[in-house]
């Protein structure tokens, strides 16, 4: 394998020299440089002690853990040989230190930071470590679902579950079966789909989560470069789970762009959308810090900062109206969205761009008004 060094973060990793991302033997996507910044900073806001990247690839994640955070103890582990021996080199790189094998198919190193390499099925590991890890990374190729089990009895009752779904054809409708199969879930196509994929992955965790009497609260979760992550606080107790199922529900849409939604266990209309999580995807104060974290971090991706600002200023209700679809659906000319805002705040309403779509914005004004905004333009 012939390697080139990239620089990310604090850490220098080597990554397989290939044509395209997906032909390399070991994974690594530089567009995900984003993804691991928000993380770097969530974790570095939530000072966990025992943090477990799953499915590591090249080891970057675990290690900018390890070089960018408070955490003292960070497991890097991946099913693949290949890309263990290259976490191994990559460790060694950036921690400075060898190792030592600690079993047949684990190393080890003893530095500042604790790491541990290990070659195994996730599901494996995940099983052995039983609540220990405080925070419990699963960033798949595709959906989380296979390892959702046993990261939820792997990660401690108060800790913090992060996970990435890339299957957005999934969960945006493209394939509606794939989608009953892995979530239980009905997506929706159209300007809804991604809000509607986040919160049908927020409410699976839900549901999930709920057997082991554990609720959730979301303390981020967003779309981006088609991909979804959510950070998940867990909490503990029958009382926490049941709070989290009342928070699922369903989406309804009608052609003109309208739409509703209903918290309820079962669905009380025809032809709606989900289960699916209604609760809050931020917890304000939480996106604040990883914010404050972010404006004083030098070494962050240049688009990390403003899509954290963009999060940070949404308004934080279900769905949103994208202009542009609401435009075609209803014969109308589309408007500059500053101005639309404008009108609706102009009128008492509480209205801002959402990080779903730079053509949408979130409104707590009734639909009817955002069509007059529209149309006043
Ligand atoms: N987290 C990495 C990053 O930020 O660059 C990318 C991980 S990549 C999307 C997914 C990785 O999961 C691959 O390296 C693959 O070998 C590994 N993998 C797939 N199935 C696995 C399993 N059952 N257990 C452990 N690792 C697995």
């Amino acid at each position: 394998m012939e390697f080139v060094e990239v620089r990310e973060g604090l850490a220098r990793i080597l990554v397989p020299k290939a044509e395209r991302i997906y032909d390399a033997p070991v994974f690594y996507n530089p567009v995900m440089a984003l993804n691991r910044d928000i993380s770097v900073l969530a974790v570095g806001v939530l000072k966990p002690r025992t943090v477990l990247d799953a499915l590591s690839a090249t080891g970057i994640r675990g290690i900018r853990y390890a070089l960018e955070t408070p955490v003292e103890e960070v497991w890097l582990n991946d099913i693949s040989e290949e890309a263990f021996n290259l976490i191994l080199k990559n460790v060694r790189l950036n921690l400075g230190v060898d190792g030592e094998r600690i079993g047949e198919r684990r190393f080890s190193f003893e530095g500042e930071k604790k790491v541990i390499a290990n070659l195994d099925d996730a599901n494996r590991l995940m099983a052995e470590k039983f609540r220990y890890f405080d925070f419990l990374d699963l960033d798949p190729f595709g959906s989380p679902v296979e390892f959702l089990d046993t990261a939820l009895r792997s990660v401690r009752r108060r800790g913090v579950l992060a996970v990435t779904a890339t299957d957005t054809g999934v969960l945006c409708g493209a394939y509606r079966h794939a989608c009953r199969r892995k979530y239980l879930a009905e997506p929706i196509r159209g300007e809804l789909c991604h809000e509607t994929g986040l919160r049908i992955l927020i409410g699976t965790v839900v549901r999930y989560a709920a057997k082991y009497d554990l609720g959730v609260e979301v303390l981020l979760a967003y779309y981006r470069d088609h991909y979804f992550r959510a950070f998940l606080r867990l909490k503990s107790g029958a009382r926490k789970a049941d709070g989290s199922i009342e928070r699922l529900g369903y989406l309804w849409q009608d052609e003109n762009g309208r739409f509703g939604y209903e918290n309820s266990f079962l669905p009380k209309r025809p032809a709606v959308y989900g289960p699916l999580w209604l609760g809050p995807l931020k917890n304000q104060e939480f996106v604040d810090e990883v914010l404050k974290l972010a404006n004083e971090y030098p070494l962050a991706h240049k688009k990390t900062l403003p899509f954290l600002e963009t999060i940070s200023e949404e308004l934080d209700v279900p769905f949103h109206y994208d202009t542009h679809a609401l435009a075609r659906r209803n014969n109308l000319q589309v408007g500059k969205l500053a101005e639309i805002i404008e009108i609706l705040r102009g009128k008492g309403y509480s209205a801002t761009r959402t990080h779903f779509s730079p053509m949408a914005i979130k409104t707590d004004a009734p639909f009817e008004e955002v069509l007059e905004a529209l149309r006043s333009l």
